[in-house]
């Protein structure tokens, strides 16, 4: 069988699992049946993509929404996979194009929509396809009970019996009884292997800070944490050996860990990280598969991580134990720049680079917001939460300004421009910038052009930023990243709801360069 993390890097161009990932896609390769309940945009459909990617044979994907499914299909094609779909909205030769590759055993993903099941060769077809799997998307749709119920979602059940392969159910609706109708409909109820996740650690304590004369900061970090276990996390390999030699100059115990060294160097600080107690690994990510260290006390970032998805992992090696754990994230302008220069300096094709973008954006959001951090993650994992008493700005709220006026004007200009443009135009005609484009497109006819020469283009970046931190616009991968509006936001637009943003980001925005859309 293949490996997930390379097939997780090269095909999905994601760099980190996010939570409940791993263990899910863990199980449905080993071909145990699963149930798993995620919320939406936890990031599903990866859980039974990537499997059918590991395993032999084709995996029968289901799902009821026809437009996602041809997303997901042209998708995977772009990334090089082998899928495609059957649905009512196939062209004949797109239908052909489906059984060639089925014939010459190419096709690792069919999709297919439950009514064409109900057709008397389905079962025949799939069995001659030689399916080694099947995914079912939406589940609760089997739900008698439930207002999305789809009766062709029954025949599942049989289907799975008759094929007598694994079957993986995933939905983001998790009551009680719905689970037990899916157990019973789509296993006969025979128990799967059910993940429910809650995404929150709430015994980690959350914190960004700004670089401020980093390596202090991490020294003060750990002076404050002395003879704890932790881990430090660096973004470049030299950075590891220097700041582990500053750690020791200060009286720790520290060493460093990263992919140049030998094998055998290695597994020297792992097993002697196991087994010390208050050693501190100056790492880069290259620490931490395999550990599973309960009482690491403390993670601290001594550079902006990758993702958010990053992040969490990374932070997520803290505190395993249930008990109290801090964490620490620096973060600052040649962060970002370097970050953006990976992305665009990358082979990567041009749509991913763009959600590369759009991640970065996200994670800045994180980095930048306004209250509680651990709302602001929980969310973009698609989980919702109160304020949580266990991160910086739940301890020290920051200074805000009434921002409502700023923000009306920005999605005023999203808006006008029918939401297919990126913040780097959107600012220009909101500063009246005199550009090709804007002069190509018209946009200094436009009611926003130049309404918002209050700010400069730093402010305004920070205020774009912040906005994304707050859900209010979302690049939108399929446009290229183009910022659009959020449901969030509708109340400020109607003049319904007021918003704040953070002063300190605005006030020193000319610190942060380099950010763009
Ligand atoms: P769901 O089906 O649970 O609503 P999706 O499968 O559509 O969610 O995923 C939501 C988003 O999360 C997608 O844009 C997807 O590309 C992204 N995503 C999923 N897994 C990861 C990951 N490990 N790292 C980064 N992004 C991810
Ligand atoms: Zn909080």
């Amino acid at each position: 069988m293949l490996d997930a993390v390379p097939l997780l890097r090269d095909v999905f161009g994601f760099d980190a699992f996010r939570p409940g990932q791993s263990e899910i896609v863990q199980a449905v390769a080993d071909g145990e049946n699963v149930l798993a309940i995620m919320p939406t945009g936890g990031g599903k459909s990866l859980c039974f993509q990537l499997p059918a990617l590991m395993r032999d044979g084709v995996t029968v994907v289901i799902s009821p929404l026809i437009a996602l499914m041809r997303d997901q299909v042209r998708a995977l094609q772009e990334a090089g996979v082998c899928a495609g779909a059957l649905t009512s909205g196939n062209t004949p030769e797109e239908t052909d194009a489906v059984f060639e590759a089925l014939e010459r055993g190419e096709l690792k993903l069919l999709y297919m929509a439950p009514e064409r099941l109900a057709a008397g060769s389905a079962e025949g077809l799939l069995r001659r396809a030689g399916v080694s799997l099947i995914a079912v998307d939406e589940a609760h749709c089997v739900s008698q009970w439930g207002h999305d119920f789809r009766p062709d979602y029954l025949r599942i059940g049989a289907l799975r019996k008759t094929l007598g392969v694994p079957l993986a159910a995933f939905t983001a609706t998790a009551d009680a009884e719905t689970q037990d109708e899916i157990v019973q409909k789509l296993f006969d109820g025979a128990a799967p292997r059910r993940f429910l996740h809650g995404f929150d650690r709430p015994n980690i304590h959350l914190a960004f800070g700004a670089k401020d004369g980093p390596r202090r900061q991490i020294l003060d970090f750990a002076a404050a944490r002395r003879g704890q276990s932790g881990i430090v996390y660096c973004g470049t390999r030299a950075k590891t050996e220097s700041l582990a030699r500053a750690l020791n100059d200060a009286d720790h115990s520290a060493c460093y860990y990263h992919g140049g060294m030998q094998a055998e160097d290695r597994r020297l600080v792992e097993t002697r990280f196991a087994r010390e107690d208050g050693l501190i690994v100056v790492a880069t990510v290259a620490f931490g598969m395999g550990i599973d260290k309960p009482d690491i006390r403390w993670v601290a970032h001594a550079d902006l991580p990758k993702s958010i998805e990053s992040y969490y992992q990374e932070i997520g090696r803290a505190g395993r134990d249930g008990a109290p754990a801090e964490t620490l994230t620096l973060f600052g302008p040649e962060d970002i720049r370097l970050r953006r220069s990976q992305i665009d300096e990358g082979l990567a094709p041009p749509a991913r680079r763009t959600a590369d973008h759009a991640r970065l954006n996200a994670l800045l959001g994180l980095a930048e917001a306004l209250a509680c951090r651990r709302q602001v993650l929980l969310r973009y994992f698609g989980e919702d939460s109160g304020p949580c008493g266990n991160c910086d700005l739940c301890d020290t709220p920051p200074e805000v300004f009434d921002a409502t006026t700023a923000v009306r004007k920005a999605l005023s200009a999203i808006l006008r421009t029918e939401e297919w443009f990126g913040s780097g135009h959107l600012i220009d005609i909101l500063t009246g910038a005199d550009t090709d484009k804007i002069r190509a497109r018209q946009h200094d006819q436009l009611p926003t052009y130049g309404c918002g020469k209050e700010y400069d283009k730093r402010q305004w970046q920070a205020v774009f930023r912040q906005m994304m931190g707050h859900d209010l616009v979302r690049p939108d991968p399929e446009r290229h990243g183009a910022l659009r509006m959020t449901e969030a936001a509708r109340p400020i637009l109607r003049g319904e709801a007021e918003i704040s943003l953070r002063r300190d980001t605005i006030r020193k925005a000319n610190r942060h360069p380099a950010v763009k859309s």
